[in-house]
């Protein structure tokens, strides 16, 4: 379902240039949930974000559900991988309702078509329809991300990428939105691209896990692997060590 060879970005500003992602490859099966850790600044948003289509500046070769995407993507394109961000505030206007932030997506729908579109998203993800007409501000952290939730999975796409999606949450909300997340994914049949910092998170919900540092992965576990503590690489277990 995805397939990234050779992935590289380098961003560059005035004289100084930084090698953030450096020749990655790997592949994600349909229904499979990859993780991602590795610490702070190491690149795991960036490659999140070159799949998105939020990043233009890579090279190397990316393809989703077998087929091969541009630096330039078609409003389909798009459609097919949908990125939930840790701070749901990030992707919600503060003065939009949750209806019309739900509705941006589907704007090219009969009107009639997107508002019940809307209400079958937001019980989908168990809010009540009522919450339309809500403003960000007037929901607690956890229903904000069920919104955000609900607005990736609008248009339906295969491919979810997840940043951080449980971070800014209390514990106890960040298991309703892990189950939410499993719950949608048995349902669809969704494939998952998972970063996370919190390896109960990644052993959890994680099928493998890649582990990244300064822009390369230098290990991957199992979810066997996962759940015995065993790492292959000396940083990996350092990183597992200090969590
Ligand atoms: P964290 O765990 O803190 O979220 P990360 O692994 O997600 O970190 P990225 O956000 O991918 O890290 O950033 C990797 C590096 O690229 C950082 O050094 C960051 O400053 C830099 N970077 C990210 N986006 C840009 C950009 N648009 N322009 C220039 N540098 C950027
Ligand atoms: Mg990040």
């Amino acid at each position: 379902m995805i397939n990234v060879r050779d992935l590289d970005v380098v961003f560059a500003s005035g004289k100084s240039s930084n090698h953030v992602v450096r020749g990655i490859s790997f592949q994600v099966g349909q229904g499979e949930t990859l993780g991602i850790v590795g610490e702070s600044g190491c690149g795991k948003s960036t490659v999140l974000r070159c799949l998105a289509g939020m990043e233009a500046g890579w090279t190397g070769q990316i393809e989703l559900g077998a087929k091969p995407i541009g630096k330039k993507r078609s409003r389909e394109e798009l459609k097919f991988a949908q990125m939930v961000f840790q701070d749901p505030y990030g992707s919600l206007h503060p003065r939009h309702r949750i209806g019309t932030a739900l509705a941006e997506p589907l704007r090219a729908m009969r009107h009639s078509d997107i508002w019940s579109k809307v209400e079958r998203a937001l019980i989908q993800v168990g809010l009540p329809a009522s919450f339309a007409n809500r403003f960000p501000h007037e929901l607690s952290g956890g229903q904000r991300q069920r919104v955000a939730i609900a607005r990736a999975l609008i248009l339906s796409p295969p491919i979810l990428l997840l940043d951080e999606p449980t971070s800014a949450l209390d514990v106890s909300v960040q298991a309703e939105i892990l189950n939410l997340l499993a719950d949608q994914r048995e349902e669809k049949g969704l494939t998952y691209l998972l970063v996370s910092h919190d390896l109960a998170v990644i052993a959890h919900m994680c099928d493998r896990v890649l582990i990244m540092k300064n822009g390369c992965f230098v290990d991957e576990l199992t979810r066997a692997d996962l759940q015995a503590g065993t790492t292959h690489d000396a940083y990996a277990r350092e990183l597992f060590e200090a969590s």
